[in-house]
């Protein structure tokens, strides 16, 4: 059986296949990660071979057959596809972490509307808010982790419950999460937070505005990598940053 399904997507990748076909990888809000032919779109003439490119949002109509492992793009029109952020080197960095993200962690086929939302939202506000790249992209890798199943508490000890005074000292060990002061005495540390890091830390979890030197962010970024890599032991860390590093 095969069924024709209309769904906004987010175009992860996008290769040649044979002489006159695209082959992209989708994160769709219907389905999830899929990845699709777009047969016929590398002609001049073809209107879904322009559209069709990596972070594009996308409205698809595709044919799609449980029992193949590739599904159809019949039709697709252009939602957005963010034109501030392609022309601009750091906005574009940190959009190209978030497809990496998508593309390495999400299983296929794992519906999500939560997280296409949420990858649709951060895109939106990477290519128009004034807010700097790399903490709008510590939010969404905070909420994507999240989505993963491994998420962060940071309002009390993950050991004795209770509640987190940054400036008495504050660890983190990542099996177990957070420890408060007295607690990080006993068990393994594996990040020492300092007070500026841990409160950053918690703007980007609440979502409140934040202002904050930029080397903070990055180091934010950096704990939340060796995070993810100890409980994804595939995961080597977000490619797309360490090239341009
Ligand atoms: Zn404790």
């Amino acid at each position: 059986m095969s069924e024709i399904i209309k769904t906004e997507a987010v175009v992860l990748s996008k290769l040649n296949y044979g002489d006159t076909s695209y082959i992209i990888s989708l994160y769709t809000k219907e389905l999830g990660k899929i990845s699709a032919i777009v047969k016929g779109a590398r002609s001049p003439k073809s209107k879904l071979g322009l559209i069709t490119d990596p972070v594009n949002h996308l409205q698809v109509v595709l044919y799609k057959k449980d029992t193949r492992e590739l599904q159809i793009i019949s039709s697709a029109d252009l939602l957005s596809n963010f034109t501030e952020l392609k022309s601009d080197f750091d906005k574009l960095k940190y959009s190209q972490a978030i497809i990496e993200l998508v593309k390495k962690l999400t299983a296929e086929h794992e519906t999500n509307s939560r997280l296409f939302h949420g990858i649709v939202r951060i895109l939106e506000l990477l290519n128009s808010s004034d807010e700097k790249p790399n903490i709008l992209f510590g939010r969404f890798f905070l909420f994507f982790i999240e989505e993963l199943g491994y998420e962060i508490s940071l309002e009390r000890c993950s050991i004795c419950g209770r509640s987190i005074e940054p400036d008495a000292g504050v660890s983190f060990n990542f099996g177990t999460g957070i420890l408060c002061h007295v607690c990080r005495k006993e068990k393994a540390e594996s990040y020492i937070f300092t007070p500026e890091l841990f409160n950053y830390l918690y703007c980007l979890k609440s979502r409140k505005k934040i202002e904050v030197k930029e080397n903070l962010a990055d180091k934010a970024i950096s704990f939340l990598e060796n995070y993810l890599r100890y409980h994804v032991p595939d995961f080597k860390g977000i490619q797309s940053l360490q090239i341009y590093n």
